[in-house]
């Protein structure tokens, strides 16, 4: 007796055949037990097995849970006044120059105690998941200091631990160097490297350690720096690459075989056939382009001439991408970037499983894979990247739960 079938749905399992880019089984049906997928096929086929619940759905589409691979969701504060500089004609690098940016968040977030960061980043969370999303990956990186990082990342811990979601915590190890460092790079980028990283990887906080690798931020040299620590300790990369100007910091992240390179709007060929060789997934952040009126598109075309699969994430942020939508963040990627709806469903489902790390634990509606699932009442799928402000879907199951 399982715990759970659901039947009379169509199912997006997102295991890709042959003219059936998303696996769909037409009149489908999913049996569920210890929060797993133990058999999904046509209703016919599992006609036979019995369950202590029954749901009919009633002709819902059934995906995988959405994975929201990139987001910076735990810091204090928010960054609404710069959100009215920029409508005033301010760059995001003029306002980091004025000390606003990153700096401002880290202020903030210094500030404030460890229950307000928990009940802010909660609120932004239940948004997320109300929107479909059953994985979050949330990055530190408005700590910039050992013990400061070290707590946000005790923040994303604790919060797997309340909430019905799966959390993938990731050290944002080089993200800004801080007011009181300026004149000390190189010291900085060492304490890093030599204690944060080991402090982190020894209490097991992060599964990866990610940088941002910009002219405003920290150069390819000391973010391979990094990148050789993170390895010396076992850990994953990925990186914020070519997001403002071309760094070559997708070369680099596929050079130690990253989990992903993100945001990519100035990636050029040998960075997009680098990646497609290292299997370093392309994580597109489209709210941070809308956010900041970007112009400069990331060369989707070209990513997949060179066959690098493309994830979608909202990059919910306090200053560049304020974005509380799984959904809307799909439409954004099919209105603003030119992936197809089914790219943009891959992009939150399969691809960003592979940005994770995470491909045998949740990257489709298969026997084994955790039991994390959405329902939702649309005619077609292609309704995910078309609605703007969908809500999210009728039914959100996590580890097999209604959640
Ligand atoms: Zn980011």
């Amino acid at each position: 007796m399982w715990d759970r079938l659901l039947v009379d749905c169509r199912v997006a399992t997102m295991e890709a055949a042959p003219g059936n880019p998303l696996g769909v089984i037409e009149d489908g049906a999913v049996g569920i037990q210890d929060g797993r997928i133990v058999r999904v096929g046509v209703r016919t086929e599992l006609a036979g097995n019995r369950a202590r619940d029954v749901f009919a759905l009633g002709g819902a589409w059934v995906t995988p849970g959405l994975i929201d691979c990139h987001t910076h969701l735990i810091f204090g504060g928010n960054r609404a006044d710069e959100h009215a500089m920029r409508q005033a004609g301010a760059s995001y690098e003029d306002i980091a120059k004025a000390g606003g940016g990153i700096a401002s968040t880290v202020r903030q977030t210094r500030e404030a105690s460890e229950a307000g960061l928990l009940a802010s980043a909660a609120m932004r969370l239940d948004a997320l998941m109300k929107g479909g999303v059953t994985t979050v990956e949330i990055k530190s990186g408005y700590g910039l200091a050992v013990e400061s990082e070290l707590r946000l990342l005790r923040c994303a811990k604790a919060l797997a631990a309340s909430e019905a979601v799966r959390i993938v915590p990731t050290l944002l190890a080089l993200h800004a160097l801080p007011e009181d460092w300026k004149e000390r790079r190189i010291g900085y980028v060492s304490m890093i490297v030599d204690e944060l990283i080991p402090a982190a990887a020894e209490a097991g906080l992060a599964d990866a350690v990610d940088a941002f690798c910009e002219g405003i931020a920290f150069t390819p040299e000391e973010v391979e720096r990094l990148f050789e620590a993170a390895e010396d300790h076992g850990l994953r990369v990925k990186l914020h690459a070519e997001q403002l100007s071309n760094q070559h910091g997708a070369a680099l992240a596929a050079k130690h075989r990253a989990l992903s390179a993100d945001h990519l709007e100035h990636l050029d060929e040998a960075g997009a056939k680098a990646m497609a060789e290292a299997g370093t997934v392309a994580v597109l952040l489209p709210g941070a382009f809308y956010a900041l009126q970007e112009e400069r598109k990331p060369p989707v075309q070209m990513l997949r001439d060179h066959g690098v699969r493309m994830a979608v994430a909202t990059d919910c942020n306090p200053g560049t991408s304020p974005l509380l939508s799984p959904t809307l963040a799909m439409n954004m990627a099919c209105t603003l970037f030119g992936l197809t709806p089914d790219e943009a469903l891959a992009g939150m489902t399969v691809n960003a499983a592979k940005a994770l790390g995470l491909e045998d634990e949740i990257e489709a509606i298969a026997p084994g894979k955790a039991a994390d699932l959405c329902v939702w009442r649309l005619e077609s799928l292609a309704e995910l990247g078309y609605w703007i402000g969908l809500p999210g879907p009728e039914r959100r199951l996590y580890a097999g739960d209604d959640t």
